[in-house]
């Protein structure tokens, strides 16, 4: 099998359908449960889905859903795929797997549900005390028997650890590596209270890398568009990568932001660091965390969201002309991308190409 690559920055949309899980995992960035019953209006569905159809005559491919569980109700889960379908974009689907009760069954359910056109199918061991692996095992096999590409995401709070070398190790036996991705798991969600628990080592060099997540902004059901489905729904304050909500601006209008944000292209270009860096050379070190969890951005990301001071200097950053201008063309040349250079007029050879790097 080929390895899945991220589609390219706003060619996948993400929908959150559900917040509703038959599990409730200790690391749950979204806190979805058993309990929890919001889910996107249907009517809401069907307007959204026209609009991202239609941004920039159909510049979105693919409608992402995910949730909670987006087959723990499936004829809403039905109803929105076939919204999407009738628009004209694919289909992809995240899911814990826990309709694997049987080959055939999870074969017969995934043909019935021909708009699928991905799945991210996810297990480690927050999920395996709700699902067992059985399950997965048979989503699995029903997933490659129907010809769809997927998936399969393992969290854990430390990648040396024996729980999760052990539900690798079983995914390998049905899925080759390239098949995997994994995730650092940190205190925040529903994992905010097993902090205590979590083992995730701990340095004072912030990670290296860069965030593909953000080229993919997710709705939820209340309206609210944030840059990625990462914790930063968490976050009860404003910060520069909430998007913006349909209730009160067009999903145009939004998407458009999201083209044009430099903080949500910095964290794509340079990850988290770039602006750690930059805030230690403007004198704000004190607002920075002296540790960071190994390996995790999203953890460095989010503390320097969830810190007032360090917001508001996003904001005057976002607006600085060079910074827009590095971000722009580092776009061009790191990611091809010139959605930046076109808005921001920026078309004549610029000297801030020579510090793009
Ligand atoms: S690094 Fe930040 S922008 Fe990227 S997925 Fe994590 S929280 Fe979202």
């Amino acid at each position: 099998m080929q390895e899945i690559l991220d589609p390219p920055f706003m060619r996948n949309v993400g929908l959150l359908v559900t917040f509703h899980c038959q599990a409730a995992c200790d690391h749950c960035v979204i806190r979805a449960g058993p309990d929890r019953h919001e889910e996107v209006d249907l009517e809401d569905a069907r307007a959204w889905i026209r609009e991202i159809a239609a941004y920039r005559d159909r510049y979105v491919c693919v409608l992402s859903l995910t949730g909670g569980e987006p087959f723990s109700n499936l004829k809403l889960l039905r109803a929105v795929m076939e919204l999407a379908a009738e628009a004209g974009l694919f289909v992809s689907v995240v899911t814990n797997g826990f309709w694997g009760a049987s080959r055939e069954g999870a074969l017969k359910l995934l043909k019935s549900l021909p708009q699928i056109c991905f799945l991210s199918i996810s297990t480690d061991i927050y999920h395996q005390k709700y699902v067992p692996f059985e399950r997965v095992e048979n989503a699995i096999w029903a997933t490659r028997e129907a010809g769809i590409p997927y998936y399969v995401s393992i969290v854990t709070d430390s990648e040396d650890e024996p729980e999760f070398l052990r539900v690798k190790a079983e995914v390998l036996k049905t899925s080759e590596a390239e098949n995997i991705r994994t995730g650092i798991t940190f205190p925040v969600g529903r994992a905010s209270q097993i902090k205590s628990q979590l083992r995730y080592s701990l340095t004072d060099e912030p990670p290296k890398e860069a965030c593909q997540a953000a080229s993919s902004p997710c709705v939820f059901p209340d309206g609210r568009v944030y840059g990625c489905i990462g914790p930063l729904i968490d976050l009860k304050n404003d910060h520069p990568l909430l998007l913006g909500s349909l209730r009160e601006t067009s999903m145009k209008e939004i998407l458009d932001r999201a083209e044009t944000n430099a903080v949500l292209h910095a964290l794509r270009l340079w990850g988290p660091k770039r602006l750690i860096t930059m805030l230690q050379e403007a004198g704000l070190g004190r607002h920075l965390p002296v540790e960071f969890i190994t390996g995790s951005i999203c953890n460095a990301c989010f503390s320097l969201m969830s810190n007032a001071a360090v917001r508001e200097w996003l904001r005057e950053l976002a607006q600085d002309e060079e910074f827009r201008r590095k971000v722009a063309y580092g776009r061009l040349y790191y990611l091809h991308e010139s959605g930046m250079l076109e808005v921001g007029g920026y078309t004549e050879l610029d000297p801030a190409l020579e510090t793009v790097h």
